[in-house]
This record gives C-alpha cells, structure tokens and sequence, in this order.
C-alpha cells in the first residue's frame, strides 16, 4: 500500500501533508515529470513559487497524475517584487499552474527595509475568503516581522516557511511560532545536502539500516515540523518519502539537536531584499 504523509493541522481549521516535494531549481520543461514521480510515490504536497518559473511545469505534473484536485496540496508564492499586486500575481500563477485555487499562499521574503508585505497580507486575506487561496502564510520572516505584521492584522499566517536543518534548527523562532499556533515549515530540509555528510548523522543511519536523508526527514517530522526536500532524481524522492515505517529514538533525536548551530546556507531575512 502507497503510504502518505501524516498531516499538520493548520491554525485556519486546514490541514497540510507535513512531507511535500520543493521544485527550488527545476528547470520548468522538468518538473512534470518529477511532479509525476512524486506523486506516483505518496508525495500530494508540491511547494513551487512564481520565481522558481516552473509553475507551468508543475501543474502538468499535477494534471497528468489524474488525482482528485482534493487530494492535492499545492503551495506558491508571491515574489518580492509583486507586494502591492498580490491579486494579480495570485492570478497569473493560478494560469500557469493551470488551478482554480492553491491550497497555500505565501509572501515568499519581507523584504527587509519596508514594510510592502502589510499591503500584500491584507490583500492575501481578501485572496483566501474569495477562496483562490485555501490558506494563506509567511515565508522567512522573523519573529519581529511576524510581531508587526500580527499588530496590523487579526489574521494570523497559518504556516512559515524557514530555512531549518540539523545545522540551522531555529530552535527560537519554532518557539514563537508554537506560542502564536503557526506552523513550521523547513526550507533545505536536508541542509541542501550538506546535512547527510555529517558524522553524527552518517552514523545513525548505518545503525538504523536508513540513508542519512531519511534520518533528517525524521528528525523534522518528529519535530512536528513540515519538510519539502527536492530531488530530481527518482530513486531519491522514493527514498525521502520512505520515512513513515520507522522512528528516531531520543538518544538519536537528542544527538541530531546537540549538532553545531553553523551559519544560514541562504539569505538573512533582516537583510534580503531579492
Ligand atoms: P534540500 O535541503 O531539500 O536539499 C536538496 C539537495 O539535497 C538536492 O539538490 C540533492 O543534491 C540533495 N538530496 C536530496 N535528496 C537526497 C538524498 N536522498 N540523498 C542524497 N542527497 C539528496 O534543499 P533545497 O532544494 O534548497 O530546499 C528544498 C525546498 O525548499 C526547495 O526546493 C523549495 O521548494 C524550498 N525553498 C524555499 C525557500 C524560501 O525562500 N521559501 C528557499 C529555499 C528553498
């Protein structure tokens, strides 16, 4: 049986597949055909942006699988340079995906030096009642960010998608988020790769007889954490989606939180302005 990913119950009463495929660097004439393998394998969460330019790609992947739309999970975002035309830049995605609603929304950057994403969140809520967007959310904010934002708004963003790996675990942000009921999401879950040379990592996985993919992919979901590793190569979707038969013990939970904090691999949201 095709298992699928447990879900993460979002604060809005939706629910989210807490394992989902990023397509960050899919080239768009690719990502048909990885969308497809994904979702062959149990994957039915698909995170793409309008900058990753492969929303075409992506919804020819969705289309040709022949699921439900229901059973689909579909996630983009709103780039930095479309803050005051969230309407029309939800609308030029929903084209090129080929949709007629995205299950999630989000404000890809703050954009550090304005505050242009007040506009666009009051703008996304507009999106999410007239239900061309399911939920709607936040991606690299800070907590300062999340608290200005809050302070204009009644609506809190459901999910925030993070740069968040064993190296970069964002214990104080994940803190907040948990106080305010905002999902966790991990960008580079896997630390782009980096995350599977490290010793302590290496060796979990040859004692469990797992890859060292898959023991992050548990450490994130043991975590409660939403992680959408990307792969184009079809042996490794199989593999970061063959977690759910087996756990991480605490002693290797505890081993994996003890690793060294490095620096981000990818922008500092304080800064970034895209
Ligand atoms: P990742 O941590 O998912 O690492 C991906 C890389 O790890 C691959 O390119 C491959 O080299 C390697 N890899 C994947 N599976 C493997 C396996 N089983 N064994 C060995 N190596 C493996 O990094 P990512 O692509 O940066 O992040 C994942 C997704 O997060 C993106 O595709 C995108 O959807 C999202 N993202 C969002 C933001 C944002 O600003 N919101 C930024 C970056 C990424």
């Amino acid at each position: 049986m095709t298992p699928f990913a447990t879900l993460v119950p979002l604060n809005d009463g939706n629910a989210m597949p807490q394992l989902g495929l990023g397509v960050w660097q899919v080239r768009d004439e690719q990502a048909a055909e990885i969308v497809a393998t994904a979702l062959q394998t149990g994957y039915r969460s698909v995170d793409t942006a309008a900058i990753y330019r492969n929303e075409a790609g992506v919804g020819e992947g969705l289309r040709a699988s022949g699921l439900p739309r229901s059973e689909l999970f579909v996630t983009t975002k709103l780039w930095n340079d479309s803050h005051a035309r969230a309407p029309q830049a939800l609308e030029d995605s929903l084209r090129r995906l080929g949709l007629d609603y995205v299950d999630l929304y989000l404000i890809h950057w703050p954009v550090a030096g304005g505050e242009t994403f007040l506009q666009a969140w009051e703008d996304m809520i507009r999106l999410c009642q007239a239900g061309l967007a399911r939920a709607i959310g936040v991606s690299n904010f800070t907590a300062g960010q999340l608290k200005r934002l809050m302070q204009c708004s009644d609506v809190i963003p459901a999910v925030n998608q993070i740069e968040l790996h064993p190296g970069f675990a964002q214990r104080e942000l994940r803190a907040f988020h948990a106080d305010y009921g905002i999902a966790t999401e991990s960008w580079s879950p896997l630390g782009q790769g980096q995350a599977l040379q490290h010793p302590v990592i290496v060796q979990i996985a040859q004692a469990l007889g797992r890859t060292p993919a898959q023991v992050v992919l548990r450490w994130h979901l043991q975590n409660g954490l939403v992680a959408i590793p990307k792969s184009v190569t079809p042996q490794r979707i199989r593999e970061n989606f063959a977690v759910f038969d087996f756990t991480l013990d605490e002693a290797a939970m505890q081993a994996i939180d003890a690793l060294e904090q490095g620096p981000r691999l990818g922008p500092d949201p304080d800064v970034f302005r895209g």
